[in-house]
C-alpha cells in the first residue's frame, strides 16, 4: 500500500526527514498539502506568507515531478482530508514532520486519535529544529528561562547531520488534485512587490551566497540595515524550504576550514543566532501562554494605550522618526524588516506609543513573509521588556541614536524613503529644529522621544510598585 507525506512547514525534497523515511519504508507515496481554507482577514496571516506559500508550493510540485511524485492538494480541514485519502488511497500509514506550534500540535494529537481508530500508522517526526525542547534542559530538567545558559547547553550537544535524498516516490496515478493555490483562494489581493524568490532551489541559492560572500563578516555587519550583511534565510526556515541540518553543517564546515579568527567568530556568532530561534521555540513549547500574556508575571495588566492614529502612522511609516518610517516601509514593500530595525520599531511601538506588544506582534505575523509564531512573539516581549531574557522595562533605546549609530549615512532611510533623499545624513537622526520638516511630503515627529520615555519608566514603575 501506499503511504501519506503530509506537507506542512517543510516545503523541500533534500534533507527531509518524515519524506525520507515514508519513501524508504513503503513503495509509493502520496505527497500531500492542505490548503485552509479561511477567507480574507486573518489575525496570524496575510498575504505576504500566503503569495510565498503558492509559489513554495510551486515550485515543490515540479520538484516532486523530478523523483516520480505528484503534489496532491486538499482543501480544507487537514484531518478530514487526510481521512479522506486514506480512503481513497488504502494508504497504511501517514508520516509528517512536527510543527512547534501550539494549534499544529493539537492537530497531530487528534490526527494519531484518528489514525488509530483508521487503524493505520501515523508516524511525526522532528525536523523543524537542531534540538527539541525536551533535549534542552536544566540540570534539575527544567526548562531554561534566560538565553545564555541554554545557550552554552544547545551549542554542545551533538548536532544532526544532513539526510540523504528521497528515492523515486512513484505517486499512485489517477489521484485528484486541487489545482496549485493562488492568493484569491483566500480572497487577498496583492501581496508586496519585494519579496524574496519562494521554493526550494531559491532558498538553497540564498544559503551558498551566505556561506560564501555574507557570515565571514557577520559579526561587523549584522547590525548595519543598509548591508546585506545576514543570511536571508529567515522564510526559508520557516516554510522548511531548507532544512536547519543543511545550515547548520554548511556554516560549522566553512567555519571549520577557515583559517581567519574573524570568519571563525562571526560564524559561532550566527550559530548562536539559530540557537535564538530554538529558544524561543522551547520557550513557546514551555510556556505557551506567552501568546496570551506577558512572560513575566510582574508586567501583566500594564494599562497599555487605545491604539489609534498614531498606530496607523506607524504602520504606514510616516510617525516623523525616518528610522523608524523606514522599517516599516521595507516591511509593507518586500514583507521583510532587518532585525536591528525591527527591535527599533518595536521598541518605539511599547515605549514611545505605549501600545500593547500583542498590537505589534498581530501586524508584523500579517506582513512577515517569515512570521514565526515563536520569534515574533519573542522579539516582541523582548522589546517590550515583558518577555523571557527581555530587554529591562528601563533599557529603552533611543530612535535617534540608534539611526545615528547604525545607519550613520542615512543609507538605510534613504532607500525606502526617497523624500529624505537629498536631506543631510546628520539631520535624519535629530528632531528637526524649529517644526521645520526635513522635507516637503515628510512628517514633523509625532511625539518627543524624551517625554515619551519618561512617561513609560513612570508607567512601569507605578506597575511594579502595585505587585
Ligand atoms: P540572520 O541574522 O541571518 O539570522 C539567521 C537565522 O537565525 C534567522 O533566519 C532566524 O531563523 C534566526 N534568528 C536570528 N535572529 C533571531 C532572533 N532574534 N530570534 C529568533 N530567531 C532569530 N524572526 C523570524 O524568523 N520570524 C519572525 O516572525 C520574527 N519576528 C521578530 C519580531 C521582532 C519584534 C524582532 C525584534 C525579531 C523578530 N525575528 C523574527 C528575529 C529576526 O529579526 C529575524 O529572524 C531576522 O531578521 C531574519 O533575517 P535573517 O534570516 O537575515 O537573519
Amino acid at each position: 500500500p501506499p503511504v501519506i507525506h503530509w506537507f506542512r512547514r517543510d516545503l523541500r525534497i533534500l534533507d527531509n526527514t518524515a519524506l525520507l523515511h515514508a519513501s524508504r519504508s513503503y513503495p509509493s507515496v502520496v505527497p500531500t498539502y492542505i490548503l485552509s481554507d479561511w477567507k480574507a482577514n486573518h489575525r496570524w496571516t496575510g498575504p505576504n506568507r500566503q503569495a510565498f506559500l503558492c509559489d513554495s508550493l510551486k515550485a515543490l510540485a515540479g520538484n516532486l515531478g523530478t523523483i516520480d511524485g505528484r503534489l496532491i492538494i486538499r482543501t480544507g480541514d487537514p484531518i478530514e482530508e487526510l481521512g479522506r485519502l486514506v480512503e481513497e488511497t488504502g494508504a497504511a500509514a501517514i508520516y509528517y514532520n512536527r510543527d512547534p506550534d501550539p494549534h499544529g500540535k493539537l492537530v497531530e494529537e487528534k490526527l494519531a486519535r484518528k489514525c488509530s481508530e483508521w487503524g493505520i500508522e501515523c508516524h511525526g517526526w522532528n525536523d523543524v529544529t537542531l534540538h527539541t525542547p525536551d533535549e534542552v534542559l536544566t540540570k534539575s530538567g527544567d526548562p531554561y528561562r534566560v538565553y545564555t545558559p541554554y545557550s552554552n547547553n544547545w551549542l554542545s550537544l551533538d548536532k544532526p547531520t544532513p539526510l540523504p535524498k528521497p528515492g523515486k516516490l512513484d505517486t499512485p496515478k489517477n489521484l485528484r488534485s486541487d489545482p496549485l493555490p493562488r492568493l484569491s483562494h483566500w480572497n487577498l489581493d496583492t501581496a508586496a512587490g519585494g519579496i524574496v524568490e519562494a521554493g526550494e532551489k531559491a532558498a538553497l541559492g540564498r544559503l551558498k551566497t551566505a556561506v560564501s560572500a555574507r557570515l565571514a563578516d557577520y559579526g561587523g555587519m549584522r547590525d548595519c540595515p543598509s548591508a546585506s550583511g545576514t543570511s536571508r534565510l529567515s522564510q526559508d526556515l520557516r516554510y522548511g524550504l531548507v532544512s536547519i541540518r543543511t545550515v547548520y553543517r554548511r556554516v560549522h564546515e566553512a567555519r571549520k576550514a577557515s583559517r581567519s579568527p574573524s570568519t571563525r567568530e562571526s560564524m559561532h556568532t550566527y550559530i548562536k543566532e539559530l540557537a535564538w530561534r530554538e529558544f524561543y521555540m522551547a520557550i513557546l513549547h514551555h510556556f505557551p501562554n506567552v501568546l496570551k500574556e506577558e512572560f513575566n508575571p510582574d508586567w501583566r495588566g500594564l494599562p497599555w494605550e487605545t491604539p489609534g492614529e498614531n498606530f496607523e502612522a506607524w504602520k504606514e511609516g510616516r510617525t516623523g522618526f525616518p528610522i523608524v518610517d523606514a522599517g516599516m516601509r521595507e516591511l509593507c514593500e518586500t514583507g521583510f524588516m532587518h532585525n536591528r530595525v525591527r527591535m527599533i520599531v518595536a521598541m518605539f511601538l511599547t515605549k514611545d506609543l505605549h501600545i500593547d506588544w500583542r498590537e505589534g506582534e498581530s501586524y508584523f505575523m500579517q506582513q512577515l513573509v517569515d512570521g514565526e509564531i515563536a520569534s515574533n512573539n519573542g522579539g516582541w516581549q523582548w522589546s517590550a521588556g515583558t518577555g523571557a531574557d527581555a530587554a529591562p522595562y528601563f533599557r529603552i533605546q533611543n530612535p535617534w541614536s540608534q539611526s545615528k549609530r547604525h545607519d550613520p549615512d542615512g543609507e538605510y532611510i534613504k532607500r525606502w524613503i526617497p523624500e529624505l533623499k537629498d536631506v543631510e545624513a546628520k539631520l535624519l537622526h535629530e528632531a528637526p529644529e524649529g517644526n521645520e520638516p526635513l522635507a516637503k511630503d515628510y512628517p514633523l515627529p509625532c511625539l518627543d522621544h524624551g517625554e515619551e520615555r519618561k512617561r513609560t519608566l513612570a508607567i512601569f514603575k507605578k506597575h511594579k510598585e502595585q505587585l
